[in-house]
């Protein structure tokens, strides 16, 4: 059997988006366990930039760790979104050179979309069209976040053929043997390497060593979608980590779990341990904010040993009434603690993020510069994360309640918009809070 298949991550279409260590990771580890089903396979990444023309990466900045801009061209909004007075984007390769790449590709038997934020519908819309323009003949099928989250939505909007909610290596099957006519054996993430070679040029690594959380914040999907947390053995995720700095040549890797530090002894120790054992220089970088209440002195040390740089930690409120109402994931004393762990291990609190949700219902401006204030008063660095309504959620119903936007259509969900936001949140205040985060 050799089938050849294109997997293709889609523009971003949104008011502002940068490359925050962005990969599409569940589409490359589809890739990865569709190969080893004995599929061909292609990529194409739309957001990628290193198959822009030199004249325009030029200009567009990256930083040394690997974080930077995307290409991005205006575009006119779509029409829920007329009346916002912002500017919109296609984020991603130009039309014109998505063409060119397109015309090297070998026309696949079948195309598999990935989607992640739910609000940036338009863009997998947009995307899906540009392919079909290109083969009109073959099944397309779309899968991921967006298309999990919001099924009725997705499938009256998106036009593809097939559509794969929830993970892939149980709901994949059914597609895979209706378009293919056999049984496909789908490896999960837990087994897979990330098959990062299929970029032709990297700026960072990323890694998952595991996915869920057993956690169950109310704004927050994870511990809905994978209750359990399932990871990686350690050994594979060390050898995947010396892979990607000693064979791709990265320097700077960022981990895209929920829930990194859970369970220290079984899990991140072990890494940590392994990958100082390997001496090989890297940086690891934590956009996704990590949990204070596993922090350790001995996990603080290995983790400056390893390399740790970008270090981020969600509290989301310091408010103690506010936490309560979440989840209860951590507490002031919780980060405090953990900045004096970081301290005696070599980092300046200043280095430590913390991230803060802001715009949450009834949430008011004040509340919000109160949690700046509490985490500056420790010495650490605040960083605002604008609340989005995600449905499915425990705070769904009290967002619909509160939110400015009709916020049932996914365009509306995005954070940037400060849909549930209390009024006294106004987008010129936020704009001053985060110069107090910075200050
Ligand atoms: S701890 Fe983090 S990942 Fe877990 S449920 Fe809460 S917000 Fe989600």
């Amino acid at each position: 059997m050799n089938q050849r298949v294109l997997l293709v991550n889609p523009w971003i279409y949104d008011f502002s988006a940068y490359d925050f260590w962005l990969k599409p990771i569940g589409l490359l580890f589809l890739a990865n366990s569709l190969r080893k089903q004995g599929f061909e396979v292609r990529f194409l990444d739309l957001v990628d930039n290193s198959s822009l023309p030199l004249e325009i990466k030029a200009h567009l900045k990256k930083r040394a760790d690997g974080r930077g801009k995307f290409y991005a061209e205006e575009v006119s909004k779509p029409a829920p979104l007329k009346s916002i007075p912002r500017r919109f984007k296609r984020y991603g390769v130009p039309p014109k050179i998505a063409e060119q790449i397109i015309q090297q590709i070998p026309s696949p038997s079948a195309i598999f979309l990935g989607t992640t934020m739910t609000y940036w519908c338009y863009g997998y819309r947009e995307t899906i069209r540009f392919l079909r323009e290109k083969f009109p003949k073959i099944p397309i099928i779309a899968g991921g976040l967006y298309v999990t989250i919001c099924a009725e939505h997705s499938r009256n909007n998106l036009g593809a053929d097939f559509y794969c909610a929830g993970d892939y290596e149980q709901n994949l099957k059914p597609i895979l043997k209706e378009l293919f006519g056999f049984e496909a054996e789908l490896l999960s993430p837990e087994a897979l390497k990330l098959p990062l070679e299929l970029y032709s040029k990297l700026e960072y690594g990323i890694v998952l060593t595991g996915r869920g959380c057993p956690y169950h914040c109310k704004y927050c999907l994870s511990s809905k979608l994978h209750p359990k947390l399932k990871r990686k053995p350690v050994e594979m995720v060390i050898d995947e980590i010396i892979w990607q700095g000693k064979e791709l040549g990265l320097q700077n890797i960022a981990f895209y779990d929920d829930a990194l530090l859970l369970e220290p002894e079984k899990h991140i120790l072990k890494i940590l341990e392994g990958v100082v054992k390997e001496k090989v220089k890297l940086k690891f970088h934590t956009p996704n904010g990590l949990h204070l209440k596993p922090m350790s002195q001995e996990l603080a040390n290995l983790m400056k040993r390893a390399g740790f740089e970008t270090i981020r930690f969600g509290l989301e409120t310091q408010d103690p009434i506010r936490q309560k109402e979440l989840g209860e994931k951590a507490q002031l004393e919780d980060l405090e603690r953990a900045l004096g762990y970081l301290k005696n291990a070599g980092y300046e609190p200043s280095q430590i993020g913390v991230y803060l949700l802001a715009g949450l219902p009834g949430q008011t401006a004040v509340e919000v510069e109160r949690d700046i204030r509490a985490v500056k008063k420790l010495g650490a660095r605040p960083y605002l994360s604008e609340y989005s309504p995600i449905p499915g959620t425990e705070l769904w119903e009290k967002s619909l309640k509160t939110a400015r936007y009709p916020i049932e259509e996914p365009l509306f969900q995005n954070c940037s918009l400060l849909p549930c936001a209390h009024p006294s949140l106004t987008p010129q205040k936020l704009t001053e809070l985060k110069a107090l985060c910075r200050d």
